[in-house]
Parts: structure tokens; C-alpha cells; sequence
């Protein structure tokens, strides 16, 4: 076939500084070291950590994760938590390791910021992913979590210091909607779009990308919320065709038509050995014509 590799693509600087973190907490620490949640979304790289000796506590909720561990090592993941699963960490004398990502850091401290002043946040995100309930634990009660223009019809806010902004991995094409209806609704809401920059790039790439190919493929988890953006993008902004799969053995060899130009990304959490062997597999594969009847 023949394949287009868009670039960038794969891991990003918050998900390699957080691996690196977790290998040398792995490699250094005494007594069990424990992730708390997925440190970044990608089944490969927490099995890659766990032979490496970081053991996965794996709960929606961190507060009720960090129950479970007794002692030992944590590292908080890169897409961050409240200061209140933090501050348990330590009142419970567990070496903390914190592997937060730079950019999520920015929106927390942009938070703590303007609540300090009197502002109420609305934070555009999605529903039950760990980065939303860590933002929002920075300041309870003030920052209200929408991921809808529905969401936003039923805000009922009456604070004249209003500010919006956003979940580092949403696509800024769909946040664009959201923000829009926010503005509609509290024109004097200042906006903050913390779309990170490894995010936008990818995004950018791949719709450009999008433009030439005749289908994407995307390399990702089903858990990795930059993975299912990049697919939406290349279908809703370019309209073509885009699956995500998690490695080779995913990939259905029936998309493919003799002729097709096709796109091959990874979202931020991806590692590149996954992502080479689903281009190796794209690449050798020649579908056939189908035969043509001789009347
Ligand atoms: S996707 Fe963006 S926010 Fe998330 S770890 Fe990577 S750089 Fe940081």
C-alpha cells in the first residue's frame, strides 16, 4: 500500500517525561512503587511499566485508588490530580512522585489564579476523564465542567468575573462550538484555550493529511482521549475515513482498496514500536484487484 506517515505523531514531552519518571521510581525506589491510575493512556507502556516493577492501581476515582496502597511509592499520572489526592499521598507517608505533565499544570495554575480573584471557571472537557476532575479539584464549587452546547444552556451563573477554558486534549475544532455558546451566553466570559501545543499538532497534521490520503489510520488506546480526537477531526473537518486501532492485530485488512493513499498517525500516548508495526503491516500488504468479468 501505499502509506503516507504524517508528522508529529506518537508520544509528546508530558508522556515522556512521565515514563522516564516511572522507570527510574521502578528502578530506584524501595518497596512497592505503584501508578496511580494509567500513567498515561496506553495499555502498552503500563505493561512495559508493570515488568518494570510500577504495579497499576487502576480506579476512575484516585482518592479511592490511593486507599488501596499502604506504602510504598506513587506517582500521580501525567494528566494530573486535585491537590486533595496529592495532600492524602503525603498525610498517608507515601513517596510522591509526580508526573503531571507541564502543560496540565498551566491550566491548574491558571484556575488557581482567577478563582483567587473571584472568578467562577467553566472547563471545557470530558466526563470522567482523570484531567477534568484534577482541574477541578483545584478550586470545588468554582469550576464547572461542561463538554456540551447543552451543557452550557443549562449553566446558571450569575458571577460578572466568568472565564472558560479547556481540557489540554479536546480537538479545536469541537471545543470551538462549545466556547462559541459560553461567549453567546456570558459575552464577558474571558477565554483560555489550553488546547496543548503536542495536541494541535497532531490535529493539524492529520487533517492536513486528510486532504491526500483516502483513509487515515490512527494508532492509539480507546482509553486516549487525543487518539479519539484525532479520528474525529479527519472525519468531521475533512470527511475522510478514519479507524483507531490499538496495534497490528486490530487492523482489518478490508478497508483497504487497490490504489488507496493512506495516512498513518498516533495519538501522544503511542508508542513508536506499535505504531512502526502497523505501518510495516499497511505497507506489505497489496489488496488484490478484484477480477473482471469477460462477457
Ligand atoms: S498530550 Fe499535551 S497535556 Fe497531555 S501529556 Fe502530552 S503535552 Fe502534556
Amino acid at each position: 500500500m501505499n502509506v503516507l506517515r504524517i508528522t508529529p505523531r506518537g508520544f509528546c514531552h508530558g508522556v515522556v517525561d512521565a515514563i522516564r519518571l516511572a522507570n527510574e521510581a521502578g528502578a530506584q525506589h524501595q518497596g512497592p512503587v505503584y501508578m496511580l491510575g494509567y500513567l498515561v493512556h496506553n495499555a502498552h507502556v503500563v505493561n512495559e511499566l508493570a515488568e518494570n516493577g510500577v504495579q497499576l492501581v487502576d480506579f476512575d476515582d484516585r482518592m479511592a485508588g490511593l486507599e488501596k496502597i499502604d506504602h510504598g511509592t506513587v506517582i500521580l499520572t501525567a494528566h494530573g490530580v486535585s491537590p486533595a489526592v496529592k495532600q492524602r499521598a503525603i498525610d498517608k507517608g507515601l513517596t510522591v512522585i509526580d508526573a503531571t505533565c507541564s502543560d496540565v499544570y498551566i491550566t491548574h495554575d491558571l484556575i488557581i489564579d482567577l478563582t483567587s480573584r473571584g472568578y467562577e471557571i467553566i472547563y471545557v472537557g470530558k466526563r470522567g476523564h482523570p484531567e477534568p476532575d484534577g482541574a477541578i479539584g483545584e478550586a470545588p464549587g468554582r469550576v464547572h465542567l461542561v463538554s456540551t452546547t447543552d451543557d452550557v444552556a443549562a449553566l446558571d451563573l450569575e458571577n460578572d468575573r466568568l472565564a472558560v477554558t479547556t481540557q489540554t486534549t479536546l480537538s479545536i475544532w469541537d471545543t470551538q462550538d462549545v466556547i462559541d455558546a459560553v461567549v453567546a451566553k456570558y459575552p464577558h466570559a474571558e477565554v483560555h484555550n489550553d488546547i496543548c501545543l503536542a495536541t494541535q499538532d497532531r490535529q493539524e497534521a492529520a487533517v492536513q493529511a486528510a486532504d491526500v490520503c483516502d483513509l487515515v489510520i490512527v494508532v492509539g488506546s480507546n482509553r486516549s482521549s487525543n487518539s479519539h480526537r484525532l479520528v474525529e477531526v479527519v472525519r468531521n473537518v475533512k470527511q475522510t475515513p478514519a479507524h483507531l486501532v490499538d496495534s497490528a492485530d486490530e487492523v482489518d485488512l478490508s478497508w483497504f482498496e487497490p490504489g488507496m493513499r493512506v495516512g498513518i498517525t498516533a495519538g501522544a500516548s503511542t508508542p513508536a514500536r506499535v505504531t512502526r508495526e502497523v505501518i510495516e503491516l499497511i505497507e506489505a500488504y497489496e489488496p488484490e484487484l478484484e477480477p473482471v468479468a469477460i462477457a
